[in-house]
């Protein structure tokens, strides 16, 4: 039993986790909880409190890294201080070459190095460590077949993630997740269903299904099936209010997919739809497997078949070789489509992928130029899809208390966007209508019907 460790009312021992990333990642340690609690830990905001604190990194690029051995780096007094205390590092970051040495030898305090893919070995890593007092460090290169059944334990009692497929094959040239997360592998429709099936009868009312690229579904599964029909099948559950999923990869998105998000009651008017450039040259250089105009047929499909739907996006600039007239053709772009959001990126080198070693590198100035004027283009178009919310009436799921202003709650509409509204507590975790009363930037203002 760890000594100089503060327990809680339960008297059971902490942990804390760093989450970086994406929604995956979040997945995963609503997963590394789950373990936990099932082991008789509870969970802490506190770091200071924790008897363990694990660090589920992201690589995707260079900042999230940087945050990460500076966050290790600062826990090395405390461990110090408290030698029982248990430092796990795990994630992408860890599957890269070299990674988990180069931490360990920076870090030699850290006692637990786990990768992607045997991750649901920490419960035994973790007995190991405090049995046997060794360090540990187990990276798996190849990615295993799916395991069931790991338990989680999710941060929000109304909304959940479930993965439908791990890994990616598309190796678009900036991009490490495919090494780092292994090749696509779906998982079986009628393990997401029970699952699904299960949330919804703890009182789940939005389910967002999770993958890389949700398009390429199915693919190596025994039984036949496409993304479009496991959305249709998951549409027929009883209970459920809300579907989500993401993300979409342009070239992969079928018409059957659309059309099922046309039919389908509850899936949401909204989807995310990564173009990364609005230059077809550049596309080509990404490996994207589309061009601009292949892009806009899209999206014109898309608001045609299901009108009113929200579109949002991911970007990079500052890609190597991308030209003043490439960066404009981006700019041009968003405004065509009228995105309602866009996650914006600097291009980052990411070692052992493809851009890395092309020639033409943007300097730092350019690509931080080049993000200022984007960003101010995003967030024109981005205010004016809101401000035509303004007078409507919206079905609004409710978070929790807003995050700006405690005397208001905050929820999200089918589109996905967020609203701000005078509402009452027992509110939270129900689906109420809203009128807008006025649109911002990133939300919207609106007052209980
Ligand atoms: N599978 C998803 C995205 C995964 S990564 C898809 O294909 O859309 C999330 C986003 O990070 C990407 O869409 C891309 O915009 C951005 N990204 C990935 N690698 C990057 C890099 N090296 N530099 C900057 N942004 C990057
Ligand atoms: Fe990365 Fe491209 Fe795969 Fe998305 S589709 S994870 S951007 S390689």
């Amino acid at each position: 039993m760890n000594k100089n460790i503060v327990k809680n009312k339960s008297n059971k021992e902490l942990f804390f986790i760093y989450t970086y990333g994406c929604q995956m990642n979040e997945e995963d340690s609503e997963k590394l909880s789950g373990m936990l609690k099932n082991m008789g830990y509870e969970k802490t905001q506190n770091k200071l409190e924790a008897s363990i604190i694990i660090f589920n990194t992201c690589c995707v690029r260079e900042n999230a890294e940087l945050k990460v051995y500076g966050n290790i780096g600062a826990l090395k007094n405390i461990k110090k201080e408290n030698p029982d205390l248990i430092i796990a590092v795990c994630g992408c970051m860890m599957q890269q070459k070299g990674m988990a040495d180069m931490i360990l030898k920076k870090h030699p305090f850290v006692d637990i190095i786990f990768g992607t893919h045997n991750a649901y070995k920490f419960p035994e890593y973790l007995n190991r460590v405090i049995q046997d007092k060794v360090q540990i460090k187990e990276i798996m290169d190849k990615e295993t077949k799916i395991i069931e059944g790991v338990p989680i334990d999710r941060d929000s009692d109304t909304k959940a993630f479930v993965t439908i497929m791990y890994g990616c094959n598309n190796f678009c040239t900036y991009c490490v997740v495919p090494y780092v997360r292994g090749r696509e592998r779906s998982r079986k429709p009628l393990d997401i269903e029970n699952e699904i099936k299960d949330l919804i009868s703890k009182g789940y009312k939005e389910i967002t299904l999770l993958g890389q690229n949700v398009n390429s579904y199915g693919k190596g599964l025994d039984e036949e099936i496409t993304f479009a029909d496991l959305l249709r099948r998951i549409n027929e559950i009883d209970g459920i209010k809300r579907i989500r999923f993401m993300t979409s990869h342009p070239k992969d998105l079928s018409d059957e997919v659309i059309y099922a998000i046309r039919d389908c009651d509850k899936i949401c008017e909204q989807i995310h739809l990564p173009v990364q450039s609005g230059s077809s040259d550049i596309l080509k250089k990404m490996n994207r497997h589309y061009d601009r105009e292949d892009y806009l047929n899209i999206i014109k499909k898309v608001k045609k078949e299901i009108p009113g739907i929200a579109i949002s996006t991911d970007i990079i600039v500052g890609f190597p070789g991308e030209t003043e007239k490439d960066f404009e053709d981006t700019l041009s772009l968003i405004e065509e489509v009228g995105f309602d959001s866009a996650y914006t990126f600097i291009y980052s080198r990411r070692k052992y992928t493809p851009a890395d070693m092309m020639e033409e590198q943007i300097t730092n100035e350019e690509k931080h130029a080049r993000f200022n004027n984007l960003m101010k283009i995003v967030n024109k178009v981005a205010i004016n899809k809101n401000k035509s919310y303004e007078g409507s009436l919206l079905e609004v799921l409710v978070d929790g208390p807003s995050k700006n202003d405690d005397t208001k709650l905050c929820g999200r509409t089918r589109t996905g966007k967020i609203v701000n509204f005078v509402g009452d507590t027992k509110d939270i975790g129900e689906l109420v209508n809203v009128k807008i009363t006025n649109a911002l930037s990133f939300s919207l203002n609106g007052e209980k019907i």
